[in-house]
C-alpha cells in the first residue's frame, strides 16, 4: 500500500492499534492530511463538529456599494444645510424638500 492506487480514493488514516490504514471507501473526501472517511476527518479526530458551509460575505460588507437612494438623502440634507455646493435653485429646492419632511424645524 504505497503511493497512489487506481480506483476510488480510500481513507488514509493510520490505525496504530490495528497496524494498518483505515482504507474505507465510502464518502471519502480530500483534506490537507490526505483522503479521509467521515470517521477520520481532522475535525472528527479533534472531537469537534464538522465545519458547515457558511452564508458568505454579509450583505452590508464594506465592499457592497451603498444604494443610490441612501446617498441621495444625504445629498439633499447636505445641500440644504449649505455644506455642499450647489446652484441657488438646487439649494432652495433641497431646503423645501427637507422642510417638507420635518415640519417642526
Ligand atoms: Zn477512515
Amino acid at each position: 500500500m504505497t503511493g497512489r492506487e487506481s480506483g476510488p480514493a480510500r481513507c488514509t488514516h493510520w490505525d496504530g492499534a490495528a497496524g494498518r490504514h483505515c482504507g474505507a471507501r465510502a464518502s471519502v473526501r480530500p483534506y490537507l492530511t490526505g483522503f479521509r472517511c467521515p470517521a477520520h476527518t481532522p475535525a472528527a479526530l479533534a472531537g469537534r463538529p464538522e465545519p458547515q458551509p457558511g452564508p458568505g460575505w454579509p450583505a452590508a460588507a464594506w465592499a457592497t456599494p451603498s444604494p443610490q437612494s441612501a446617498s441621495a438623502v444625504i445629498d439633499h440634507r447636505a445641500i440644504a444645510s449649505g455644506k455642499r455646493r450647489s446652484s441657488p435653485t438646487t439649494y432652495r429646492a433641497a431646503q423645501q424638500a427637507v422642510a417638507r419632511k420635518d415640519p417642526a424645524a
